[in-house]
């Protein structure tokens, strides 16, 4: 870790002040770089299990594909599988690390976040044939948002409600002005998290369950991505869910 302390006598004079502020400085040091520590192993871990796996695959295609079409389908298929997991793991990271580097450029057009919702209504009824997918759009709200980042936003809130909800097949994604606010929120009768679990789904790579959240895709950073993008246009985002019951994640911005 970052070592060196100043000991020194509590005497209320300047030069004890000075000291206790050079520690708290080292400590505030020191958890900075346990993150950045942390955050480094824990996104390691996330590309080490799919390049084991395309790695294997490889492996039994050359051991036994050239003559085995069985063989040939299934470790190409799953390592096509492993690559797109590894490229969206990428993406994630390079958002995460751009939101990190320039937190504040927010200088974008004001958007209707009705346009963006109904183009993206479209495109998940047309994926998602299976579902129900509800909508209640205020138009003509504004709020300063960019709307490639609203896009994004909206894309992990329902991709989350579509992935949480193997049995009821049902999304709900509605636009409201309230006050002085706008909220947009996406809504699931899916699966549902644990009251215990909602405070950690906006850390980085928290699942709720490691190994089927990994089944359903997740590398756990859209929601901190999510919670980045929010803040950064001066909103917020809140989770509610019940287990078995489903889950609402409203985002809330400041009306122009
Ligand atoms: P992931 O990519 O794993 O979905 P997120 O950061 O988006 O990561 O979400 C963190 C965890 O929160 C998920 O792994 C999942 O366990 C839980 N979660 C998120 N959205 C939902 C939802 N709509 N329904 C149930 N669980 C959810």
């Amino acid at each position: 870790g970052v070592s060196g302390r100043i000991g020194y006598r509590n005497n209320g004079d300047e030069i004890s002040r000075l000291s206790s502020l050079f520690n708290e400085m080292m400590d505030e040091l020191e958890r900075s770089f346990n993150r950045q520590r942390q955050f480094i192993e824990d996104a390691s871990h996330e590309f080490r299990t799919p390049i084991a796996i395309i790695e294997g695959h490889l492996k039994l295609l050359n051991r036994w594909g050239k003559n085995d079409p069985a063989v040939q389908e299934e470790s190409i298929a799953a390592a096509i599988e492993e690559i797109v997991r590894l490229r969206k793991l990428s993406d994630q990271l390079l958002d995460l690390s751009e939101e990190t580097q320039y937190p504040n450029q927010t200088d974008s057009e004001p958007i209707d976040p009705e346009r963006i919702a109904i183009e993206l209504i479209r495109n998940y009824r047309m994926l998602y044939p299976q579902f129900t997918i509800e909508a209640k759009l205020t138009k003509g709200l504004h709020i300063n948002v960019d709307g490639h980042h609203l896009h994004q936003l909206l894309i992990i809130l329902l991709d989350n409600a579509i992935r949480y909800s193997a049995k009821n097949h049902y999304v709900k994604i509605s636009i409201l002005d309230v006050g002085e606010h706008v909220q947009l929120s996406v809504e699931d009768k899916g699966i549902g998290i644990d009251k215990k679990d909602i405070p950690f789904v906006f850390d980085r790579f928290f699942r709720v369950d490691k190994g089927r959240g990994r089944n359903e895709g997740g590398s756990g950073l859209g929601l901190s991505i999510a919670k980045r993008l929010t803040e950064k246009y001066g909103g917020e985002i809140r989770v509610e869910s019940n287990v078995g019951l489903g889950t609402k994640v409203t985002l809330v911005f400041p009306l122009l």
